[in-house]
């Protein structure tokens, strides 16, 4: 059987795991230990050879296991199994994003570097970049979706930099907005400032759309990175993140990822194992309830705006366009903008029965937020005000319940609203009921 011709979601119960291994157990087991013996001294010699780059790997030789700061089979076959979405020659799993995005970025780029990138980015990234990474002495400038070739160009011959650009570091869709950013310009960008011997890379955070909807290798970038808290994981009971790429950047974010020692741990591994064989139908299921959530939201009177990729059409070309080269779905992130601002936000998120009031994303229960005051609390006020992060913007994260459930929930605590305006009265007794 050629594995790699089956669908991923097929190989996800099998791949990389032979039961032979653990008494015939058709589960990977928990491999909950830190050390691994060696078969003689010469074999444990030419591990460490190998695991410390000292010499290439023979193609007859397997790097077998030492020790789980390094290697550890539920990491290793998750590891080969995300690599089947993407179609990534190699993966690399974290403790959590913040630490696969770190990693990337701490390998790629040294002192007096320059890192173009694109706005709004997930919060923790943001911080990192601008107090960490400068810290080191990289230049960092960014741009926002919608920005052209051009001005992009511009912008990063304006730094001054320009020689010195080693990474364009994107998140698309952006979150919470949805907001498209075209992976290939922003590949044939990195192109035209490398040079023989100094590649920019393009490295995308896919976590809103990954690893179903979107496949940023195949659209030309190097690195993909997820918070495999998110889809991947999938029930909001762990965290964890991934990098993948080709073999020689992978071998680079490993060698790092060893000596910083923020590895995941094989019960991580192995629950994100379990998360994976159910991953295809899970996103699948919360796709089909974003869009009738969406069409829900954008007929009801008390909803100004929906922010929502299966709506777009050909009224916005330059967004359509970018969505038609490389999305797959219009994913299962819904925001809306609700007629009042904060208080009627607030009103709508706090009369919420099923669907509850926290941050994060990608999981089987649907969430909702308040990103100005909540992920996005951090973004300064001209910012949001560009980047449509305003008061009365919600967040959801449809999840995999009953369609007719979540859309009941939301027309519910929108009917709320009408009460705490116009009969003020009403809602005080409410309070006192309950
Ligand atoms: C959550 C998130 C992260 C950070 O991931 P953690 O697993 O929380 O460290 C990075 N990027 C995006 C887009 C996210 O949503």
């Amino acid at each position: 059987m050629n594995d790699k011709r089956l669908h991923p979601e097929s190989l996800m119960m099998s791949y990389g795991y032979n039961p032979e291994w653990s008494e015939g157990a058709v589960k990977c087991p928990i491999f909950q230990t830190s050390t691994f013996v060696f078969k003689t001294a010469e074999e444990g010699k030419a591990l460490f050879e190998i695991a410390y780059g000292k010499r290439e790997q023979l193609p007859s030789e397997h790097l077998g296991l030492i020790y789980s700061r390094i290697n550890n089979p539920d990491l290793e076959i998750l590891e080969n199994r995300l690599t089947l979405w993407d179609g990534a020659e190699e993966c690399a799993v974290f403790e959590s994003g913040m630490s696969a995005i770190s990693t990337a970025l701490l390998e790629f780029l040294q002192p007096g570097d320059l890192l173009l990138y694109s706005l709004p980015l997930y919060g923790g990234t943001e911080h990192f970049i601008e107090h960490v990474l400068t810290k080191f002495g990289i230049h960092v400038v960014r741009f926002t979706a919608g920005q052209s070739h051009d001005e992009l160009r511009k912008i990063i011959a304006n730094t001054g930099y320009s020689h010195k650009l080693a990474m364009i570091y994107i998140e698309t869709p952006a979150n919470p907005t949805n907001d498209l950013i075209d992976i290939a310009c922003c590949k044939s960008l990195a192109k035209e400032f490398s040079t023989k011997d100094h590649e920019v890379l393009v490295a995308v955070d896919n976590t809103y759309f990954g690893p179903l909807w979107q496949h940023p290798l195949k659209l030309g970038a190097d690195l993909v990175l997820y918070s495999a808290t998110k889809y991947i994981g999938g029930h909001s009971d762990v965290i964890a993140g991934a990098c993948l790429g080709s073999k020689q950047l992978m071998k680079r974010i490993k060698t790092l990822r060893t000596f910083l020692g923020n590895m995941a741990g094989p019960w991580t591994g192995w629950l994100l194992l379990r998360s994976l064989e159910t991953l295809k139908p899970r996103m699948e299921l919360q796709a089909r309830n974003a869009r009738g959530v969406a069409e829900f939201l954008s007929e009801h009177s008390k909803i100004e705006k929906v922010y929502y990729l299966g709506f777009l059409d050909e009224s916005n070309p330059t967004q359509y366009n970018i969505f038609k080269k490389q999305c797959l779905s219009g994913g299962a992130m819904v925001s809306f903008d609700i007629k009042g601002g904060e208080k009627e936000a607030f009103a709508f998120l706090n009369h919420l029965k099923l669907i509850k009031l926290a941050v994060s994303l990608g999981s089987t229960e649907s969430l909702a937020e308040h990103p100005a005051t909540m992920t996005h609390c951090d973004v300064p006020d001209e910012e949001k005000v560009k980047l449509n992060i305003s008061e009365k913007l919600i967040r959801l994260s449809v999840g995999v319940e009953n369609h007719e459930d979540i859309i009941w929930d939301i027309g519910q605590a929108l009917e709320s609203i009408k009460i705490l305006n116009e009969e003020p009265a009403l809602e005080h007794l409410e309070e006192h009921h309950v």
